[in-house]
């Protein structure tokens, strides 16, 4: 039996069982079965999650672009590899198929060879979601080079930082984006970030929004005739199972990001195996994610999980308002997409909407709907169920993390029975434990705790770029032996997984992953600061908003707050991006601390979303009086 399809309950709880019996020889039949390998692997794997070390499929050689292009392009070579959907409707679509995409690919990788780029450099990708974005991290891939896409709405700090952390020798931007009616200055934005970068030697820039801008001599080019001179055949550099594949930054409890590193050969056969499972994507299906490259949801389930599957995958470059608020429903119906693949946060802007923008189009091509990035609640759920699923396809919420290169825990579409609000079950050779606060697994179901991981599975990062220390810290310490999500859930009585939200400090913005420490640091820098602290309280559309309150230093003078408020997300724009700007920013005398001198954000997440009778106990606090002023002043 083939294990890489599973159709129907039964033959899940089967591949299941057998998934945690014989893991090593699950996976190994799926990577066998499934994927060009040049020379086959010694080890399935080897791990140790105390030291932490994870290797899959050691010894084994290959290029995970021969696996998305190469091999299928003598029976897929003129089918549609990328749609590419464009922000403006009036400018046509694009139909890339897999020969053309190979050819792109080809002369992208020569490109990068001729610019000095070598097995092993970092690269940086700072673009809008243009068929360049995919092509580039193909590229880079085929000839060995390690690609970190930064997500192109992050500011020049936040891309600044990133490019250093990983030492890139060169980034691909545009001269522009489009972003509904806006368009952003990104070559501006990198002009910024390039004032202390000391490892970039050059930029190449591509030609998308025809902006003016400058180009530095001897450091910037142009992509586009270096593309037409370069020659579209390029061999695969054969790249052993463990060599790094990319570098993708999450947000931590710590002001720096977290280069999560991923691996060849793992990450092929994961993102693979989950996108045909969770999506049941089977030729000639039109498959669409919603998401923004920059995310792994879009390396994953943009890039490589479909072209792995020879799938054809919808690029879109717009938003969901612009021109109008059916611009999702009118692409579905343009494209007759068959699995649409968006965000939580998406469904409650969109279901905020009169359903005539939804009743315009017609949608009946779609089979399966999808959801990612945070809890769905339960009315966006049925909203997104009832008019755009019109009740005959399954949702498949789905719950992943940077950290794990693929779905972890999801319903198969036609398999798991659905209940809104819950993941459900574990994807094969994925093993779940809820622990206590005193480390101990929790059996059984009906019960609540951290979620943790019992054993590895080959989309695992391996480390965090740079910083190995961190990696285990962050993620194999609070629970030894297991590897720690941040995140809480519970399973109930049929064993269903429902994720309940993070556990640290890290706050689910529309879907972004925020730290708060890097935004309160942004805040901090603000001359007029003295001291700030950042919680999450509930939003109707975003799923959580973000909260500041702001010790101002004494000067005697008299600010204007809501001057000081502009000038402090501003800041917060301009270090981090938009998406962390906060909804509201109480001033107050002081902050609710430990007598160890810990902020006490329980009580300040608590007075955020006005339940200010669940404070609890406060006379432990150093400075219970603070708590009411704080309670009195709220916004
Ligand atoms: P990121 O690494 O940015 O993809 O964010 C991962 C975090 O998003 C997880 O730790 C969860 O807190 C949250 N998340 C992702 N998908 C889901 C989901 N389907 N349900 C609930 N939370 C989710």
């Amino acid at each position: 039996m083939s294990n890489y399809h599973i159709k129907g309950l039964e033959e899940y709880f089967q591949v299941y069982r057998k998934s945690v019996q014989q893991p090593e020889q699950f996976w190994a039949e799926i990577a066998e079965e499934n994927f060009v390998w040049r020379k086959r692997w010694d080890q399935v794997l080897q791990w140790d999650f105390h030291k932490p070390e994870i290797q899959w499929f050691q010894g084994a050689q290959l290029n995970i672009t021969e696996n998305c292009l190469d091999r299928h392009l003598y029976a897929l070579g003129d089918t549609t590899a990328i749609i590419f959907e464009p922000n403006d409707p009036s400018e046509p679509a694009q139909h890339i198929t897999y020969k053309e995409l190979h050819s792109r690919v080809c002369k992208m990788s020569n490109v990068l060879k001729d610019q000095g780029i070598q097995r092993g450099d970092r690269v940086c990708v700072y673009l809008p979601m243009i068929p360049d974005l995919a092509v580039t991290m193909l590229a880079c891939a085929r000839i060995g080079a390690v690609h970190s896409v930064v997500f192109a709405g992050f500011s020049s700090t936040a891309l600044q930082t990133r490019i250093n952390d990983a030492s890139c020798k060169m980034v691909i931007t545009s001269d522009g984006s489009y972003r509904g009616t806006k368009s952003i200055d990104l070559k501006g934005i990198l002009d910024e970030a390039l004032k202390e970068t000391p490892s970039i030697e050059s930029v190449l820039v591509v030609k998308r929004t025809g902006t003016e801008v400058k180009m530095k001599e001897n450091r910037d080019h142009w992509l586009e005739p270096l593309l037409e001179k370069a020659s579209d055949h390029c061999p695969i550099e054969m790249m052993e199972a463990e060599d790094p594949l990319f570098i993708l930054y999450t947000s931590g409890s710590t002001g720096k990001p977290k280069g999560m590193l991923h691996t060849t050969a793992g990450y092929m056969v994961y993102s693979a195996y989950t996108f045909k499972n969770v999506f049941q994507y089977q030729q000639p299906d039109v498959y669409w994610c919603s998401a923004d490259i920059g995310w792994i949801t879009g390396h994953s389930y943009i890039v490589y999980g479909p072209l792995l599957n020879g799938a054809t995958s919808l690029m879109f470059e717009g938003v969901p308002q612009y021109p109008h608020w059916g611009r999702f429903w009118e692409v579905i119906d343009k494209h007759k997409v068959n699995q649409f693949y968006t965000a939580p946060t998406s469904i409650r802007a969109l279901a905020k909407e009169n359903l005539s923008h939804v009743e315009k189009y017609d949608l009946s091509s779609l089979k399966i709907l999808g959801t990612v990035g945070e809890p769905i609640n339960e009315e966006a759920w049925h909203w997104y169920n009832d008019n755009i699923g019109k009740k005959n396809c399954p949702i498949v919420d789905s719950w992943f993390q940077t950290e794990n290169g693929g779905i972890m825990i999801s319903p198969i579409p036609f398999a798991t029975p659905t209940i809104p609000t819950f993941a459900t079950l574990p994807l094969p050779g994925i093993q779940p434990a809820l622990m206590n606060k005193d480390g101990e697994e929790l059996k059984g179901n009906q019960v609540s705790g951290f979620l943790c991981m019992k054993f590895p599975w080959p989309g695992i990062a391996r480390s965090i770029y740079g910083d190995h220390d961190r990696f285990k810290e962050t993620y194999f310490t609070a629970f030894p032996g297991t590897y720690f999500t941040g995140d809480g859930a519970l399973r109930d009585a049929t064993g269903y997984y429902r994720i309940t939200g993070r556990v640290d400090d890290v706050i689910i913005v529309s879907g972004h992953n925020l730290g708060t420490a890097p935004i309160e640091d942004a805040i901090n820098e603000h001359p007029a600061v003295a001291e700030s602290a950042i919680v999450g309280y509930p939003h109707d559309i975003k799923g959580n908003s973000l909260y500041g309150y702001v010790i101002l230093k004494e000067t005697g003078e008299d600010r204007n707050h809501d001057n000081l408020r502009n000038e402090i997300n501003q800041l917060i724009s301009e270090r981090i991006g938009a998406i962390a700007k906060m909804e509201k920013i109480q001033f107050t005398s002081g902050l609710p601390k430990t007598r160890s001198g810990k902020i006490m954000r329980r009580i300040l997440r608590k007075i955020a979303s006005g339940e200010m009778d669940e404070l609890g106990d406060i006379s432990t606090l150093l400075n219970p009086e603070v708590v009411q002023e704080i309670i009195d002043t709220r916004l």
